[in-house]
């Protein structure tokens, strides 16, 4: 993995966005190797478009989902793979200012962990181009596949829901219209507001 291509894309004096620490720091330290995370952002950039990101070997790798995620096992979900993102990358939400790459609001849509499916290696299912996996967040949940299509460049991909507990034919990634992060809109991200407030605490009755 590498984020050469991620750093070269942004100016990292004009852009919130993080900057990929040292190799070293990045690769953390498997003190719970079976522990993965994802996140999902819902980006307005340009084109609206969710950006799906899987973490292999202490990078995310991310695809561009111009329709989002399903929980729907009908659909068929384009989904362009894009230059490795760092770890980092995966609590980011915020406004990457005019000029910039992928100028426009960022919301942090879902994240969680996810675990591979099957006895292959992320890497080795990468090369395949059939990379089986299972998603534990906060909207999306359950049993996904990324393959890799004949089109495009090689970085043409499908994201696909299996049929299982999970699955929710005719579910929309439009419908669930908050951060997980933050319960703020797109558009109060954009416009700046500040994160909504936490909920209250429970009152603490040995104190009462
Ligand atoms: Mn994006």
């Amino acid at each position: 993995m590498s984020l050469k291509k991620y750093a070269e894309k942004r100016h990292f004096k004009q852009t919130p966005e993080p900057a990929p620490s040292t190799p070293e720091k990045a690769r953390r330290t498997p003190t719970k190797p079976s522990v993965l995370q994802f996140c999902v952002q819902r980006h307005h950039a340009s084109h609206l478009h969710y950006d799906f990101r899987l973490e292999v070997d202490g990078a995310l790798k991310s695809w561009a989902v111009p329709k989002g995620p399903t929980l729907d096992p009908g659909e068929k979900r384009l989904a362009m793979m894009v230059e490795d993102h760092p770890i980092e990358y995966g609590s980011f939400e915020g406004v990457i200012p005019k000029g910039n790459y992928g100028a426009g609001s960022v919301m942090l849509w879902d994240r969680g962990t996810y675990e591979l499916v099957g006895e292959a290696s992320a890497e080795e299912q990468l090369v395949r181009g059939d990379f089986k996996f299972r998603l534990h967040g906060e909207k999306i949940r359950g049993d996904f596949a990324l393959v890799r299509t004949k089109r495009g460049k090689g970085n043409e991909w499908l994201l696909l829901k299996k049929k299982d507990a999970a699955a929710q034919p005719g579910w929309d990634p439009e419908d669930q219209a908050r951060s997980v992060a933050s319960g703020r809109t797109q558009e109060e991200i954009a416009q700046g507001f500040p994160a909504a407030d936490p909920p209250e605490p429970e009152p603490n009755r040995a104190l009462a």
